[in-house]
């Protein structure tokens, strides 16, 4: 089999709190969507496995990982505090660290047989916790399944880039690469300068071996579908011509949508699927994962979206509008995967391209010669 996709149902069902907004369950929904428009042929789905705990030494610190394992009974104690544990955005819950080495397990075990097997393209929506650190946990995530999965390819001898699209910036994982030119980090995001977590500007392109390896494009709130792709084509596209990775790692956070709740981009379906498309065009292997996605029917929507594109599936949809027997989503979305065109315009529209425009001629100044661009 050529696709692979991890879910399991126990896993889908975790909630860090009821009112926690990262919701696992849209793993569940994007089944459904799966199911509903064919697009599960010629797939293996596999349940996630449990990360072996040396494994998580590869990113994070024994440290870290002795306080975390200390909260899968749910037991608050203060200096978990020090670990990022226990905090609003990082509840202690019971099962907390078995949620995440389950979680992680699918990412990793993605990237194992995409290094090992023909499989061209493995999919983890229950993974992409790009904000975990190594020694402490950030904005939803706990253990960084992407970057034990990268360290893991790269101790390998493959070269791999990271395309991180959710809407913040992918900041635990540049922490991982900052000095190793044996991953290409690319991350495409609100400006931190309105958003969590407050970094990923374009002047911060690596240091050491990695200087020139770590790209950052920020864009200003309110940026649409077609300026994120002008900065996405000028920018990602010539990279990874010439970088020309053996696997592309991306992280596919649904939250930069125009209806997602926490954060303020403009992108639609149509702006998610032309990015996929061109990030397809330009990979051997993708292994792929879900992220942040806060309007939940939307984001597993896009999910859909970025399976159908990497795994060269078409959408069939036989049950207009309805999933289960029951109207699915908004009723106006639920018969399409796709949105209507959204433009924004006037000053605003201006501003937006002209702040793209500086960022892209930044990066084009400092780190294109560096890949003889
Ligand atoms: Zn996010």
């Amino acid at each position: 089999m050529k696709n692979i996709l991890f879910y399991s149902e126990d896993l889908a069902q975790v909630e860090y709190s009821p009112t926690h907004p990262f919701k696992p369950m849209r793993a569940k929904q994007m089944m459904d969507l799966l199911n509903r428009y064919g697009l599960l042929e010629d797939t293996q789905i596999l349940e996630h496995p449990f990360l072996e705990e040396e494994l998580l030494y590869l990113f994070h610190t024994p440290d870290y990982i002795q306080a975390l394992k200390t909260c899968e009974h749910g037991e608050f104690d203060i200096n978990l505090l020090t670990y990022g544990l226990g905090t609003h955005d990082n509840p202690i819950f019971k099962g907390v660290y078995s949620f995440s080495l389950q979680a992680s397990g699918g990412t990793f075990l993605g990237a194992k047989k995409l290094a090992e097997t023909d499989a061209t393209f493995a999919f983890n929506p229950i993974g992409g916790f790009h904000h975990a650190m190594r020694d402490h946990a950030e904005g939803f995530c706990y253990i960084n399944d992407l970057a034990i999965a990268l360290h893991y390819l790269i101790k390998k001898g493959f070269k791999c880039a990271y395309i991180d699209i959710d809407v913040h910036h992918g900041d635990g994982v540049q922490s991982a690469f900052y000095d190793d030119n044996r991953v290409l980090t690319i991350s495409i995001h609100e400006s931190g300068q309105f958003l969590f977590p407050g970094t990923g500007f374009e002047n911060e392109i690596g240091e050491g071996p990695g200087y020139g390896y770590n790209v950052n494009i920020p864009l200003l709130k309110d940026t649409d579908d077609e300026i994120y792709l002008y900065a996405f084509e000028e920018i990602v596209q010539p990279l990874l011509q010439s970088f020309k990775p053996d696997i592309v790692c991306i992280q596919v956070g649904g939250d930069s949508h125009k209806d997602d709740p926490l954060a303020h981009l403009n992108l639609t379906s149509n702006g998610y699927e032309k990015v996929l498309t061109l990030i397809k065009q330009y990979s051997g292997k993708v292994l792929g994962t879900g992220g942040g996605g806060y309007n939940l029917y939307k984001t597993s929507a896009l999910w859909t979206l970025a399976w159908s594109t990497f795994a060269g599936i078409k959408p069939v949809d036989n049950f207009m509008g309805v999933v289960g027997g029951m109207m699915f989503g908004p009723e106006m979305d639920a018969g399409s995967l796709y949105d209507n065109p959204y433009h924004i315009g006037g000053l605003t529209k201006e501003q937006c391209f002209s702040y793209a425009r500086d960022v892209v001629d930044y990066i084009k100044q400092t780190v294109f010669p560096i890949h003889k661009i």
